[in-house]
């Protein structure tokens, strides 16, 4: 059916405009060139729906990403919303990156580690929700310190419990007067630290936790990273994160669900098992005619290396189903920094996903290992980074070169951050495209 302009569409209507066609489909939300469409899954239902050609083969823009995170697949959504296709090609067997959740023995969990989605963005929450839907899961942690489990923050009445209990107050009530803006000006990590809570709590919740976690002295870490990591929760909120919007995927996947919302539309492709790195990427890009690339890769490993390796700290987290026990611990995350023990948190999905089931799923977490989780944020490697995008930018081409994410932006950023990096990065690769304009 033809419908005009004013009408609401619905899926199946066609329009011309101009030379052009153009039909609305269901999945995109919008029209999509004809072109497109009649060599997607829409006109050729079967079990070779994705082919490699379908999109392949049609004339519209077309935009490569490298890599199947959640940026990457949050990119390819909103990109196929405005009509344009990507082709995502994956490393690993299954996109989805850190967060992709997965099931032992029945019983769900993040092979990962924990992932709780917590924002102040409104559309990037909306656009989650409208991919699956969320509870309304609040994180609390657990820490075992002073020979007892205690919440993490810190919290004024937890003091009471512990040993040198007074002396704690006594420490707390010396800091008082210290305002913000001077803690802020302490020389490293420790310093901040101590100026907020003292030494007792210092050595007992924060030093032996820290050195684990990053494998060096807390005196050799920036100030700048404490705000976001330390605090004593004088108004006795055991929760961890603030946000007005919180929650844990609540369908049967976990944030696999998340992962193939995302993905759902006939204008994305995604090829597993695929690392690509510079070499081969003139090739991807005739093969797939790919008018713009999309980069959420490391950058030092795409490119070779030959301008010095980025530095990560990693972790490796071991999972084991525990058959007899529905639940094996208080909290979703209990932490560990004694130096008595080898791993340094222990993660339980159950508390998030509220799956019934018999058994759960517990994950040992070992930091140290030889995988790109933590990048360490000092200036020589900001600038290594920044060097190879500059490097990048002027081989392939400003233009039609974009980098997005973790990894190629070399920056820890949560979920939230990087679907708003996702959604930013598209107005860029559109306005590249000139679609939309
Ligand atoms: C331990 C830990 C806990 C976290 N907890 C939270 C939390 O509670 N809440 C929160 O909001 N955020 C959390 N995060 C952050 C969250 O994991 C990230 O924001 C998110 O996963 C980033 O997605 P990404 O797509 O940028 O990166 P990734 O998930 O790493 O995806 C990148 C993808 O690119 C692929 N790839 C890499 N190189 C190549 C190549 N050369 N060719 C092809 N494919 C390639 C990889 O296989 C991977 O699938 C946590 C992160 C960590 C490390």
């Amino acid at each position: 059916m033809c419908v005009g302009s004013w009408a609401i569409p619905s899926h199946g209507d066609s329009i011309t405009r101009g030379v052009d066609r153009a039909i609305y489909t269901r999945e995109a939300q919008r029209w999509v060139p004809e072109d497109v469409v009649l060599l997607s899954p829409l006109a050729a239902p079967g079990p070779e729906r994705r082919t490699e050609t379908s999109i392949a083969a049609s004339t519209t823009p077309r935009v490569l990403i490298v890599g199947a995170g959640l940026t990457g697949c949050t990119l390819a959504h909103a990109l196929a919303r405005e009509g344009v296709g990507s082709v995502l090609l994956e490393r690993d067997a299954v996109p989805g990156g850190l967060i992709r959740s997965e099931h032992m023995e029945g019983v769900l969990y993040e092979p990962h580690g924990s992932h709780i989605f917590h924002t102040e963005d409104e559309e990037v929450w909306n656009l989650a929700n409208a991919m699956t839907p969320f509870n309304d899961y609040r994180h609390r942690v657990d820490i075992l310190a002073d020979g007892q489990i205690l919440n993490w923050p810190i919290l004024l009445s937890d003091i009471d419990k512990q040993s040198q209990g007074e002396e704690i107050h006594r420490q707390l009530a010396d800091r008082e007067g210290v305002d913000a803006t001077a803690r802020a000006a302490a020389a490293n990590f420790e310093d901040w630290c101590l100026e907020l809570m003292g030494p007792i709590l210092y050595e007992r919740f924060i030093k032996p936790y820290t050195e684990k976690q990053w494998g060096r002295p807390a005196r050799e870490l920036s100030a700048q990273w404490a705000p976001r990591r330390v605090s004593v929760r004088w108004d006795n909120d055991p929760y961890l994160f603030a946000d007005p919007f919180q929650g844990w995927p609540s369908g049967p996947r976990g944030y696999t669900d998340l992962i193939d919302g995302l993905l759902d539309s006939p204008l994305i492709e995604v090829r597993t098992g695929v690392d690509v790195d510079q070499d081969d990427l003139d090739g991807w890009m005739r093969e797939i005619q790919a008018h713009a690339v999309v980069l959420t890769c490391p950058l030092d490993v795409f490119s070779g290396g030959h301008l010095g390796e980025l530095e990560w700290r990693g972790i490796l987290v071991r999972n084991v189903h525990i058959p007899h026990r529905e639940y094996a611990q208080g909290a979703m995350v209990v932490n560990y920094p004694g130096a008595e023990f080898p791993f340094i948190r222990v993660h339980e999905t159950k508390h998030a996903s509220a799956q019934q089931c018999d058994g759960t799923v517990l994950g040992f977490e070992f930091t140290g290992a030889p995988t790109r989780y933590y990048p360490i944020e000092t200036e020589p490697n900001r600038q290594l980074n920044d060097r190879y995008q500059d490097e990048l930018r002027h081989q392939i081409g400003a233009d039609r070169l974009f980098f997005a994410g973790r990894l190629a932006n070399y920056l820890y950023i949560d979920m939230d951050d990087c679907m708003r990096e996702a959604l930013n990065a598209s107005k860029e690769v559109l306005g590249a495209l000139k679609v939309g304009a």
